[in-house]
């Protein structure tokens, strides 16, 4: 299996889009090698683990192919950085919505040509992606959608617009009534702009779609996650870690029904007690900022060291489909009232205060049966860097061993973070 996989390269295609191919041409060969190593390398994954591998090797070639196609047939492809973007409205008006935060250090030198080094790499490397032309689904989408979450993305988008047309909605920091108010209406003129693209109006019927199709996603995200918790654990962190990677690129009905295929697996696991590793191993809860692919750096090294991740408290984790909308609503201005409610109880680290935060890792804490807490947070990433000081407080005080890591997606600290995640696993084991 693992030297049959190979992720594809369609240089025509890349050509089409504007790329730059001579460049781009390294990346899947790289990517390969990558994914053999940290995923297939994995002994007793679960079948069903195919589809998702299948994923990644299409990841320039064939899903590029399927957008490219729905772009053809007039419908709206709209790419986003942040959870708060709400995917079922562009879903709502037939539409594809893309995550495109940058996960990798290939796309870094690009944006320090441009930006100052001194700021998150996930905005670096995604910036770095639009100009240095080496992403394909930066060159399909009709637009991108940016946030106020930081000050790195805010300012960030002035400048990613000369290179693709930026809108940018602005998230509230706060949670009061009147800042509910203000995302309100954000969340209405987002509905505008994407209907313009299609020029049609989304109606009551069309936004309730969008809402189940988006619902249904998140809540096949939350049986997966509930049945990784058990211990043993029927599949592995890094396995986790990339399906839900995928879930912002892929096609959200045939998502859905592949995870519950996944589930179906993962519930025959527990009932034979197949595991990926034995009931001894040590649970690990991942918390703090998003983890884009290919980022796998910190899962491997935890994976590596002998535990494994039970829960990613991350927007590329639960923060992402811990909540549902509402299907129950009577008409579109409820639907809209509903979705903003929603969006609000996101927990990210830009609000003041957030204390719902810190309630909800100690909660995942206990229903995932971990036993200790590593909160990652990406280099000058300071809302998350910050709020780790009240996430120590409240994992120390119930007696959770908790550790802090900053990092960026070089691989110079490597040696450095696996010392520490050993020593780590070592205080967990006692
Ligand atoms: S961490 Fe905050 S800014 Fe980043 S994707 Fe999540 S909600 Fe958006
Ligand atoms: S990780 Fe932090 S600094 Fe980086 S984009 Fe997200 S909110 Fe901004």
């Amino acid at each position: 299996m693992s030297d049959a996989f190979e992720v594809k390269s369609d240089p025509g295609l890349w050509e089409k889009l504007g790329m730059d191919v001579e460049r781009f041409s390294g990346m899947p060969p790289m990517l390969t090698n990558a994914y053999r190593n940290i995923f297939l390398s994995q002994k007793n994954r679960p079948e069903r683990m195919a589809y998702f591998d299948d994923m990644v090797a299409n990841i320039h070639t064939g899903r590029i192919q399927e957008i490219c196609d729905a772009k053809e047939g007039g419908k709206p492809v709209i790419g986003t950085f942040c959870v708060y973007v709400p995917e079922e409205l562009v879903v709502a008006a037939g539409g594809i919505c893309i995550g495109l935060c940058g996960g990798a250090q290939g796309s870094i030198g690009d944006a320090e040509k441009i930006l100052p080094r001194n700021i998150c790499p996930m905005v670096k490397s995604a910036f770095g992606f639009k100009v240095g032309k080496i992403c394909p689904y930066f060159q399909v989408v009709d637009l991108v959608y940016g946030e106020t979450t930081c000050d790195a993305k805010k300012k960030t988008w002035e400048l990613l617009d000369r290179y693709v047309p930026t809108h940018v909605m602005e998230i509230p920091q706060m949670k009061r009534e009147r800042d509910k108010r203000l995302w309100m209406e954000e969340v209405k003129d987002f509905k505008v702009a994407v209907d313009r693209i299609t020029g049609n109006e989304t109606d009551f019927e069309a936004v309730a779609g969008g809402i189940r199709t988006i619902n249904a996603k998140r809540a096949a995200l939350q049986r997966l996650n509930a049945l990784r918790h058990h211990n043993p654990s029927p599949i592995s962190g890094r396995d986790m870690l990339i399906i839900q990677q995928i879930a912002f690129y892929d096609e959200p009905v045939r998502f859905t029904e592949k995870v519950h295929e996944l589930c179906d697996e993962l519930e025959k696991r527990v009932q034979d007690g197949v595991a990926i590793a034995p009931k001894e191993t040590p649970r690990i809860l991942v918390s703090g900022t998003p983890m884009a692919l290919p980022n796998w750096k910190l899962h491997y090294i935890i994976e590596s060291a002998g535990a494994v991740v039970v829960n990613e408290e991350s927007c590329i984790g639960t923060r992402y489909y811990k909540d549902l909308i509402d299907e129950g609503s009577a008409d579109l201005d409820q639907q809209v009232e509903r979705l903003t409610e929603r969006y609000m109880k996101i927990d990210c680290s830009c609000f003041t205060p957030n204390d719902d935060r810190i309630d909800q890792v100690i909660r995942e804490f206990e229903a995932s049966g971990a036993e200790g807490v590593i909160d990652y947070c990406l280099q000058f990433c300071h809302t998350y860097n910050i709020e780790a000081v009240k996430l120590r407080e409240a994992c120390e005080a119930r007696g959770i061993p908790f550790m802090a890591i900053e990092t960026d997606y070089s691989p110079d600290d490597v040696g450095q973070l696996q010392t520490r995640v050993e020593a780590f696993i070592e205080q967990i084991k006692g």
